[in-house]
């Protein structure tokens, strides 16, 4: 079987030799050592100022919203996991669909402006797959109207935009750790700002709003990770750079492979360098991916649909206009991608599909 996804573990011992540590020091979890050695490595490897490692990559994108009192509407990607939508009605705000570019699959900025009401008080976007949002565009837009940004970069573990780590980028950028993603911490996420009054708040809101003498000026929830998630993070950052390398060569042997399959993939803006950590195809018809899925399924290879339905049609969101999100939500799918997928079942895959295609 061929799954889209396969969890990285890694040698068991080394995570064993973090676990005697933790038994040695009977120190659970509440901003550990190893938490805190987590947040340095990380913070060291990703060349960015702050972070603050969380329980999960959706309570970050809720607290990065309660930080920046983000209230009232906010304009959002209809292409992305339904965690981006469901943490801004979690949050009581109200999801404005703004529709994607039909090249990159991010939100368009050019069509942001004409959604800003008065009520509008942030932009909550995706950088789709690990491709970059228009961040510069994006940032343009919400000085001119007194916006705050925050980027769900979920999938961004070690992009780039113009030298830079994508988490830089926005007023806050959340990401996830969760097992499925490219560097993972079992559950976990993380928030990323340059602003120390706004991290300030996020480390308070993480804690239950308690402050350093007891007392609770507002209301907090508990964002914590343990020492036993924080443990997975520092031992899978070891072996990221091979992770990255995978995914580049499973990429390339993909393009390779599949020249002449009709299909249309993501395509980056100047200075991006992406992670590669997807591998996303945009079939001519929701047709041709059902014929292909179906092949797929019948030889044990399960891609997903990343991202389907196009979160402006969920049921709970006000009614909006996003042909482009609508339509390509329905053509897109993920190929199988993860650090032990050969070289030979990449090949295997693209066989079924060449095949799928020309029957
Ligand atoms: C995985 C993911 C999330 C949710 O992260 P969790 O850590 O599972 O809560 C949010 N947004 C995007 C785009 C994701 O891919």
């Amino acid at each position: 079987m061929i799954n889209v996804s396969k969890p990285f573990l890694p040698e068991m011992e080394e995570y064993f030799e973090y676990l005697r540590g933790i038994w040695k020091r009977n120190w659970l979890t509440n901003n550990g050592p190893l938490v805190n050695d987590l947040e340095l490595k990380l913070k060291d490897y990703l060349d960015v100022q702050h972070l603050l490692y969380m329980t999960n990559g959706t309570i970050a994108i809720q607290i990065a919203i309660k930080a920046l009192d983000i209230t009232g509407e906010v304009i959002t990607t209809p292409f992305s996991y339904v965690a981006t939508t469901s943490s801004i009605l979690w949050e009581g705000c109200e999801p404005v669909f703004v529709d994607i570019d039909r090249h990159t699959l991010n939100i368009d900025p050019a069509k942001i402006e004409a959604a800003i009401t008065e009520r509008t008080t942030g932009i909550l976007a995706t950088h789709v797959f690990g491709n970059p949002c228009d961040v510069e565009a994006i940032a343009a837009i919400a000085k001119k109207h007194n916006l705050k940004v925050i980027y769900d970069a979920a999938h961004c573990f070690g992009s780039k935009y113009n030298g830079r780590s994508v988490f830089e980028f926005g007023d806050v950028s959340t990401t996830s750790f969760h097992a499925t993603k490219l560097f993972h911490t079992v559950e976990g996420g993380a928030v990323f700002t340059t602003q120390p009054a706004v991290l300030k708040q996020m480390a308070f809101l993480r804690n239950f709003g308690h402050d350093v003498n007891d007392t609770f000026a507002a209301v907090g929830i508990n964002g914590k990770n343990s020492e036993f998630h924080a443990a997975m993070g520092l031992v899978n950052l070891k072996k990221i750079k091979e992770l990255l390398q995978s995914r580049i060569d499973q990429t390339k042997h993909y393009d390779a492979a599949l020249k002449s399959l009709e299909v249309e993939k993501p395509q980056f803006i100047k200075g991006a360098e992406p992670n590669y950590s997807y591998y996303p195809i945009i079939f001519k018809s929701e047709e041709a991916l059902l014929k292909a899925m179906k092949e797929l399924n019948d030889n044990w290879i399960y891609p997903r649909r990343y991202f389907y339905p196009s979160l402006s049609t969920l049921p709970f969101v006000g009614k909006s206009e996003t042909p482009i999100s609508n339509d390509i939500s329905k053509r897109v799918l993920c190929l199988p991608m993860y650090h032990t997928l050969t070289f030979e079942e990449i090949d295997f895959v693209c066989r079924i599909l060449l095949r799928a295609q020309n029957s």
